[in-house]
């Protein structure tokens, strides 16, 4: 069945994965900006990782079949030094006008700091000044709903965000509901031991519906599954659920909110 992962760390993964992915249905994934397992020294640091993603990640993708978009950011974990994260911030504007960058993420909060918070509005400007999508990171180590509020209620202070162009990642039982009634699009990341796991996340679309959620395999440098999606999918057909249910949280949604950035180019046929 065809499917596109919208939030993978593909720079993370071997080719072996775009291969196995590609055979299990993936057309296309969307990869945003994250940390690299390790804090960067400087703003060239971040100035090479963003030419990875949008000149070098494409063409790898590319060899299998797989289109890859991208979005732009410094990650809240590495946003408590305000004057490094300024710097790299000024690099995003250029990196936007690339033809795979499709908005602003993964931002958000990590520990729900002062500073951190501070990054997460300078972004929600530059997502305004520049009328991207944007997709949220939310925190995993300390209180997750609180943290997913701190963004949310950042998002609408901006005041000019359409609630319907921001996708909130991360969410899961506890915290998917305020993120639905808020108009905002959610994304559940499956992981093998931590975060959702597939089984949950079918739960999760038995009590809440399929309106506005999708799914992404968070796959990185760490422990995680690239092919997280498709076993979810099956996981779903076990418990007897239509296949137009996994097409739309894995096919129609994506192609929804991606589709509301003109450069993503994948056709609904
Ligand atoms: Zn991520």
């Amino acid at each position: 069945m065809k499917y596109i992962d919208p939030h993978i760390h593909m720079v993370s993964r071997t080719t072996d994965d775009y291969q196995r992915m590609a055979q299990a249905g993936c057309v296309a994934i969307t990869e945003p900006a994250f940390w690299a397992g390790f804090d960067r020294s400087s703003a060239q640091g971040f100035y090479d990782y963003f030419r990875q993603l949008t000149e070098f990640e494409p063409k790898r993708a590319a060899q299998y079949g797989i289109e890859h978009y991208t979005w732009m950011c410094i990650n809240p974990k590495e946003a408590e030094d305000i004057g490094l994260a300024r710097e790299v911030m000024a690099l995003i504007p250029e990196f936007l006008k690339q033809p795979n960058v499709l908005g602003v993420g993964e931002i958000g909060l990590n520990k729900n700091s002062k500073n951190e918070l501070l990054v997460l509005e300078e972004h929600i400007g530059i997502a305004d000044a520049h009328d991207q999508l944007i997709l949220v990171h939310t925190p995993h180590l300390e209180d997750k709903l609180k943290g997913t509020r701190l963004i949310m209620d950042a998002i609408e202070r901006n005041g000019h965000i359409d609630p319907s162009r921001v996708l909130i990642d991360h969410v899961e039982e506890h915290t998917v509901q305020a993120v639905l009634d808020r108009g905002f699009w959610a994304g559940m990341t499956l992981y093998p031991d931590s975060k959702v796991t597939p089984q949950r996340a079918a739960d999760i679309f038995e009590m809440y519906g399929t309106e506005r959620l999708w799914i992404n395999s968070a796959g990185d440098w760490g422990h995680s599954d690239p092919l997280a999606v498709p076993k979810c999918h099956v996981e779903m057909l076990r418990r007897g659920h239509p296949a137009h249910a996994i097409e739309t949280i894995s096919w129609k949604n994506p192609l929804t909110f991606l589709g509301q950035c003109e450069k993503f180019n994948v056709k609904d046929d």
